[in-house]
């Protein structure tokens, strides 16, 4: 490769490079006015960007859906405790009015 063609090269790379640039820009522009360019969620755990075709709240990475999973088991008991708390807490009021009917 001659001296003149690494030149017009390496001119043609940073003009590509550029280009590229300028898209991203004005695609954060975009952004920026509140338009979405690319749909996309962010992993619940290390909030990635994730594809928005992707069903699951989480990346591919096992920490993640560990995390997950252990954050779900941890909410589902938590959501049994407030109704077991809400039962022991209502149950004798109905009874009391049921008693009060009658
Ligand atoms: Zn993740």
């Amino acid at each position: 490769m001659s001296r003149a063609e690494k030149i017009a090269k390496m001119a043609t790379t940073t003009a590509s490079q550029a280009k590229e640039k300028s898209v991203v820009s004005r695609k954060r522009k975009k952004a920026r006015k509140g338009v979405l360019f690319e749909a996309h969620k962010h992993c619940v755990e290390c909030s990635i960007p994730i594809p928005l075709g992707n069903h699951s709240l989480i990346c591919d990475d096992d920490d993640c859906r560990i995390n997950q999973e252990r954050k779900e088991k941890s909410r589902k008991r938590l959501s049994i405790l407030l109704y077991v708390g809400v039962a022991i807490f209502i149950i004798p009021i109905i009874l009391q009015l049921m008693g009060a009917l009658t």
